[in-house]
């Protein structure tokens, strides 16, 4: 922690200071290992391997994954690049000292799972929208994606419409205990009783804690997951064994009878 009696810091301690926390804040540098945001595997990120040809052939240069870039004097301002090993798709990402994270260049949106088939469509748009604007604006992305929690808990989740802090109450006594304990936590975390804003109009913009968009748009995978996939899993086993049992003569399972 730096205390007034310190001495100032030189720009070159800055410099490398600002380097050297990139793997502290962010999972997209060479070295660390996360989830690719091209195409969702884990792995360890490597050092970009772009090199500068002359005409003749001669190599005369390899880009370093660090570039920085010209900026006024108290910001630091720089863009680190990163492959994936699996898919060799390049990440970029910029950071500036001004701010607490850095933020993704390419790709413009990290990709997720697809949402089951039979979602409502006005609920994929909200959740693919939540999910592209992420790396930018996390306000957006949690706007975006407590809109589309709160249809999923009406549509699906048979709530009484009321403000979203009572309808997850509701929701959770009829939900799994995984996924109980996530939307509780959520809550409590996005203080979504705190903020009358959050609990009464789930379109409106307000400020974020840190990780709550990612984790509402994970919380929204695991809802999809129980109400629409599983459901339509279920349902087709029990067709099939249905189907075993009308060509066997024997009657169709219970409330599958009249299932073609
Ligand atoms: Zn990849």
């Amino acid at each position: 922690m730096a205390r007034d009696t310190d001495p100032p810091q030189s720009y070159e301690q800055r410099t490398a200071d600002f380097w050297d926390s990139w793997p502290s804040l962010w999972p997209y540098v060479p070295g660390r290992t996360g989830v690719c945001p091209h195409c969702m595997t884990g792995v360890q990120f490597q050092e970009p391997r772009t090199e500068t040809f002359t005409w003749l052939g001669r190599l005369v240069g390899e880009s370093s994954p660090r570039r920085p870039l010209r900026s006024p004097p108290q910001d630091l301002l720089g863009i680190i690049s990163a492959t994936c090993p699996i898919c060799y798709s390049v990440i970029v990402s910029m950071r500036s000292s001004s701010r607490s994270e850095p933020w993704l260049l390419w790709p413009w949106a990290i990709q997720r799972a697809a949402p089951p088939e039979d979602l409502p469509a006005e609920i994929v748009r909200d959740y693919q929208e939540a999910a592209a604007v992420l790396s930018v604006s996390t306000r957006a992305s949690a706007a975006l994606s407590r809109r589309c929690l709160q249809s999923v808990l009406r549509s699906a989740g048979k709530v009484k419409p009321s403000r979203i802090y009572d309808e997850i109450e509701e929701a959770i006594k009829s939900l799994p205990p995984y996924i109980a304990k996530d939307l509780h936590g959520l809550r409590e975390l996005g203080n979504f009783g705190a903020h009358p804003t959050k609990s009464t109009d789930t379109e409106e913009i307000v400020d974020v804690e840190v990780g709550e968009a990612e984790w509402t748009l994970n919380i929204l995978d695991l809802l999809f997951d129980y109400y629409y996939a599983k459901p339509e899993i279920s349902k087709k086993h029990r067709r099939a064994i249905s189907e075993k049992l009308r060509a066997a003569g024997r009657p169709a399972l219970p409330g599958d009878e009249d299932a073609e």
